[in-house]
């Protein structure tokens, strides 16, 4: 019989237990090796949101592609990564000729990151493509490489593991409908991109929404604090971490999802501030608590 899709409320317990652990005879990169493709010179820190908050969600390791003039103030500021400058384009972003070295530096790589502050211009949609079509790794795409993959087939027939996490924004522009229309029909919008491009798609925004074929989830935690400049980098780095550990794409968005949240929450409950008060630097300290409620 018909029925309506399956609509899963995303608490902690429906997560318990799903975290993978590094076992003792792990080294770093048995333990997750993620190669996030992020920055450009007006957007170094959306690299640096997005990498620190890959290592606290547990990555052996983290590489780091990014414009070689956003190369040096990035590197500084990512003490434990290693950090490829690529070379320039437009706008100070990566060219799309960096894209074989990016394959080439991911070959170790357990999973892929891209997209926070690449820029939305054709290069950069131009260097996304080639690199899906390079790797069958899991890769998440967030924020500018969503935009940027509107009207074309890369993520239709694309084969490897797919998560993209737009706001309202970037799934409006993904879809050619605009904000307006995804803000007025989150469910509808999300579980369209989700059929159309195959993959599994979080939808941002106060109820976070995970759709993956049939499958259907709402998180639980959260809080307006996130409303904040850079916090949606953070969460791409927490689940490309939950990637390239293992976790698929539904439950690695899911789980991504809810210690994202639940960090915000207890940032709150700790500082006792306004939630206005946040910035996305504020989540790093508490990712790992709120992750620690999961295992
Ligand atoms: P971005 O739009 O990429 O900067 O990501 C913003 C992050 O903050 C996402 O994780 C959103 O789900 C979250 N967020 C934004 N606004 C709100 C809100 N009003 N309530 C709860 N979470 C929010
Ligand atoms: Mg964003």
């Amino acid at each position: 019989a018909d029925s309506e899709p399956s609509l899963l409320w995303t608490d902690g317990a429906s997560l318990r237990g799903s975290i993978p652990r590094t076992s003792a005879p792990a080294h770093k990169y048995s333990a997750g090796a993620l190669m996030v493709v992020a920055g450009s010179r007006a957007m170094t820190g959306a690299a640096v949101m997005s990498v620190r908050g890959a290592e606290r969600a547990g990555c052996g390791i983290t590489f780091l592609a990014t414009s070689a003039g956003a190369a040096p103030a990035v590197d500084i500021a990512l003490t434990e990564t290693i950090v490829y400058g690529v070379e320039e384009g437009e706008f100070g972003g990566m060219s799309p000729g960096a894209a074989d070295e990016i394959l080439g530096r991911s070959e170790r790589a357990t999973a892929l990151v891209i997209g926070p502050g690449i820029g939305t211009g054709e290069e950069g949609r131009r260097l996304v493509e080639a690199i899906l079509a390079g790797t069958d790794l899991p890769v998440l795409l967030d924020a500018d490489a969503v935009t940027s993959l509107a009207g074309t087939d890369a993520l239709a027939r694309r084969e490897g593991p797919t998560v993209i996490t737009p706001h309202a924004g970037e799934l409006g522009r993904l879809l050619g409908s605009g904000a307006k229309e995804v803000s007025a029909r989150r469910l509808h919008s999300s579980r369209q991109a989700a059929h159309d491009y195959g993959c599994c798609v979080l939808l941002k925004g106060s109820d976070t929404i995970v759709v993956e074929g049939g499958k259907t989830s709402v998180n639980s935690t959260g809080s307006v604090a996130l409303a904040t400049a850079g916090t949606g980098d953070v969460l791409s780095g927490v689940i490309g971490a939950l990637l390239s550990r293992g976790m698929q794409p539904y439950e690695a968005a899911r789980a991504g999802a809810w210690i994202h949240g639940r960090a915000a929450e207890l940032w709150l409950r700790e500082t006792g501030w306004p939630a206005e008060s946040m910035v996305a630097t504020d989540l790093f300290d508490h990712v790992p608590r709120a992750m620690g409620e999961l295992l």
